[in-house]
């Protein structure tokens, strides 16, 4: 992996009020994210801070997270918690910081509060001791594809998928609910029905209650960048992406009835977010 920059910064807030329905408190320890997603959404975050280069590139340490955060959860209103909406919090910096960690402690005896995480690491293992502490702690595990290479391709400083089902597996025998997010589905790469289920089968087999699926939003920056791994390693599908580009309406037509046949061979609870 390229080397990271990693860098100390300091938080007014941690606990924001988030934009998505279903989470009250997004909770984000990181400016910046390692694991450079190639379809990262999260790419924006750069515009409200200067960022030091290109997204993946550098991390900033909000070293003063979890004093902000142990006073923000005596004053703010129970509610739902996820850790990780614009960065992964259990990146790979995390393994020395400990700050998501010293963070999710900051819930421990709070009342009301659901406390989640989403990621895309076998790190989360690690604080098995403080989620087993709260009230009712859910891990989420993302996995775009099952393929090493394919996952170092598109999520360079990720776990391997591997990984990522062997820790969701693991939190699951020791009684913490988990559940997948498989998304986005990657176009021309993952995207068919034998593909999809392979995934909803593994996150199944793991011990996932539920998988939430999602196709790609191709947005100019994500696009950019997902076109031209695709240029890099698989020349011959660009011309497929370029059509979906052109016409996302019926390829997630498409895409929704596919994972639908999917989900019922697999027979997993799944809900497809698009
Ligand atoms: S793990 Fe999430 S936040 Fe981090 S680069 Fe990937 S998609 Fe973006």
């Amino acid at each position: 992996m390229a080397k990271v920059n990693v860098f100390s910064i300091e938080c007014k807030s941690l606990m924001t009020k988030s934009g998505i329905e279903s989470i009250d408190y997004a909770v984000n320890p990181y400016f910046g994210c390692q694991h450079g997603c190639v379809y990262c959404y999260a790419t924006f975050m750069a515009r409200f801070r200067k960022a030091p280069g290109e997204w993946g590139s550098f991390v900033g340490v909000k070293e003063n997270a979890p004093e902000v955060i142990a006073k923000e959860v005596g004053r703010r209103r129970p509610g739902v918690v996820t850790f990780g909406t614009v960065c992964d919090a259990y990146q790979p910096v995390e393994k020395r910081t400990r700050i998501s960690r010293a963070c999710l402690e900051a819930f421990v005896g709070a009342e009301g509060f659901d406390v989640g995480v989403l990621t895309k690491s076998d790190l989360v293992v690690r604080d098995v001791d403080v989620l087993e502490r709260l009230e009712s702690p859910d891990v989420g595990f993302s996995i775009t594809c099952l393929d090493a290479g394919l996952a170092k391709l598109v999520e360079p400083g990720a776990s391997t998928p591997s990984a990522r089902l062997a820790a969701m597996r693991e939190l699951a025998e020791r009684g913490i609910a988990v559940w997948g997010f498989f998304g986005p589905i990657l176009p021309t790469l993952t995207d068919s029905e034998d593909a999809i289920e392979e995934v909803l089968r593994e996150m199944d087999r793991a011990g996932a209650s539920r998988v939430l699926v999602d196709r790609m939003n191709l947005y100019p920056k994500p696009w950019s960048r997902f076109r031209s791994a695709l240029e890099r390693a698989f020349p011959e599908r660009v011309e497929d992406a370029r059509a979906i580009k052109a016409d996302p309406g019926a390829y997630e037509e498409e895409l929704r009835e596919r994972v639908g046949v999917a989900v019922a061979r697999v027979g997993v609870e799944a809900e497809i977010c698009f």
